[in-house]
């Protein structure tokens, strides 16, 4: 299966076989060494050999908290799109799209045409990708409800839309998941009726059986685990339990307590050939996981999805420390009414959010010396109040005071309300497109060396996540605008095109 693509590249440094697209790229940095005083800035180029498989799988996303409220809107967003289903509201009809995804509702600078105006072309278009209407969805919950009860409960979908998609969705119901009552909130317990029982290996065995069920019964080629559950408080790392692969595998055998359940489902995933992402705040991905996910040849991603608030705040605080001026303080207050927003009112589950919230600046700050001394940070601050009647329409409200010139002041005051689902839905969709994508994509020198996957951390996807997950070592990058640029030159790439610089010297010589 390949999506059709009519972007051809003609140039020496791609071969289009039946199987890959070959790329011959001059990967370019600059290395910058101090010497006295001086800065000794020297360019050098890094030949690569980039192929990209063309045969596009059969793909399976399997959700857990697939009965929560981003996991039924997915499904209905899916639905809605593959049958074209279009519904009445009071404002007239509607027809599904795609709005949010940057795969599927954005597009990307290709080159110029023959009087030098910008071509563009939807991202997906770039490469071959899977279609989000041949995703396959599967999934498990600990609340019972079938797909179409959770869609109702979750209050994001239209009326009308709801009848349409109740049918198919009541037929789908979330596989049994763990449940342990001391990682998620007290308040959650009620919903809690539909389980996995077991000691922790037991809970790992069943989870790698539900996932290779999924993949034999709809015979796909590869399969992502994403989680949307519940935020989980952060686990107590432990050396000799999380720290390696081996030794988790070890304390999961002895039943260890801090072993939390979305551990169990990343490991569960990595042992099954599986991708596995991270959606929610908490420390799932601890370095046990990591290894275990390079020896497997398989990549995770997290943390948090990055949806609203914090998309803004990666935007906002680039723009004013790029513009030389000085945020001094960030306060962001959310409310909102929904599952999540009760689950985030017990203090552990909201010391996860917390932390995932604020450390979204630091690249940027640290970015200019000219502005902050070292270890100088804006004050930032995070509130998140339970209120249920605005249910999944949150409220984010925030405050950004800046220095200007001769210690000015500047204020800003930014009120967002949005359904939350609906922005958290297109990042699911992005994030298994993407993965997928990029697990199809290698690397190497020269041809005396064997074909390299990229990092088992797969942080190029940083776009969509709150606080993104790099390899030992590597920067964290939370700007969005950079974050963007990584994945559109990444695929650029793929096909020998160079990096987007925006100079348009075109119209600005004679
Ligand atoms: P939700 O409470 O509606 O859905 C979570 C679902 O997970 C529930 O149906 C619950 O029963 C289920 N669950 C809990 N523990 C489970 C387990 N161990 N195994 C399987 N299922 C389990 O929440 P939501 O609004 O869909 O958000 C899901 C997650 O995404 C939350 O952690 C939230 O913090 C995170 N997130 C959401 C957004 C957004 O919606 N804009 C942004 C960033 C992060």
């Amino acid at each position: 299966m390949e999506k059709s693509s009519n972007i051809q590249v003609i140039s020496p440094n791609v071969k289009y076989t039946e199987d890959y697209i070959y790329a011959d790229y001059e990967y370019e940095e600059t290395l910058v060494t101090k010497k006295d005083n001086e800065l000794l800035v020297k360019p050098y180029q890094t030949s690569l050999c980039i192929r990209t498989a063309r045969k596009v799988g059969r793909l399976g996303i399997m959700l857990v908290g697939w009965g929560g409220n981003n996991g039924s809107t997915f499904t209905a967003a899916v639905l809605a799109n593959r049958h074209q289903l279009s519904w009445q509201t009071k404002n007239g009809k509607m027809d599904p799209n795609w709005y949010g995804s940057i795969t599927q509702a954005s597009t990307v600078r290709l080159g110029i045409d023959e009087s030098g105006k910008d071509v563009y072309v939807g991202m997906s278009e770039l490469l071959p990708m899977v279609h989000p209407d041949d995703l396959v969805i599967d999934g498990w919950d600990i609340s019972p409800l079938n797909l179409a009860e959770s869609m109702v409960r979750a209050k994001v979908i239209d009326y009308d839309l709801q009848q349409k998609l109740k049918k198919e969705m009541s037929a789908m119901k979330p596989r049994p998941a763990i449940y342990d009552p001391d990682f998620i909130a007290a308040n959650q317990a009620d919903r809690a009726t539909n389980l996995i029982r077991g000691s922790r290996y037991e809970q790992y065995l069943q989870v790698r059986a539900d996932i290779k069920d999924c993949r034999d019964r709809n015979k796909l080629d590869s399969v992502i685990v994403l989680w949307t559950a519940n935020t989980e408080r952060l686990c107590e790392v432990r050396a000799g339990v999380h720290d390696t692969s081996d030794n988790l595998e070890r304390a999961l055998r002895n039943n260890d307590t801090e072993i939390s359940p979305s551990t169990i489902f990343a490991m569960a995933a990595v042992d099954e050939g599986c991708c596995y992402i991270n959606g929610s705040p908490q420390n799932t991905l601890v370095s046990g996981v990591v290894e275990r996910a390079e020896r497997a040849g398989v990549f995770v991603a997290g943390d948090d999805f990055k949806s609203g608030q914090t998309k803004l705040k990666s935007v906002l605080v680039d723009f004013l420390v790029t513009a030389g001026l000085k945020p001094v303080s960030i306060v962001s207050y959310n409310h909102l009414g929904n599952n999540d927003g009760k689950n985030l009112s017990a203090p552990k589950q909201f010391r996860s959010k917390e932390i995932t919230k604020s450390n979204v600046v630091d690249d940027m700050v640290e970015s200019n010396n000219i502005l902050y001394k070292p270890g100088e940070k804006p004050d930032h601050v995070v509130v998140i109040k339970y209120v249920p009647y605005v249910g999944d329409s949150k409220r984010a409200m925030d405050e950004y005071t800046s220095e200007i010139l001769l210690h000015g002041t500047n204020t800003l005051a930014v009120h967002n309300t949005c359904e939350d689902s609906l922005l958290a839905t297109p990042l699911i969709l992005d994030l298994a497109l993407l993965t997928e994508l990029f697990s199809r994509v290698q690397l190497r020198r020269d041809d005396t060396e064997e074909w390299q996957s990229l990092h088992a951390v797969l942080s190029l996807v940083s776009y969509l996540l709150k606080a993104p997950l790099v390899a030992e070592g590597a920067p964290v990058v939370n700007a969005l605008g950079k974050q963007r640029a990584a994945i559109e030159n990444m695929m650029r790439a793929c096909l020998a095109l160079r990096p987007i610089h925006n100079m348009q010297l075109e119209h600005k010589v004679y």
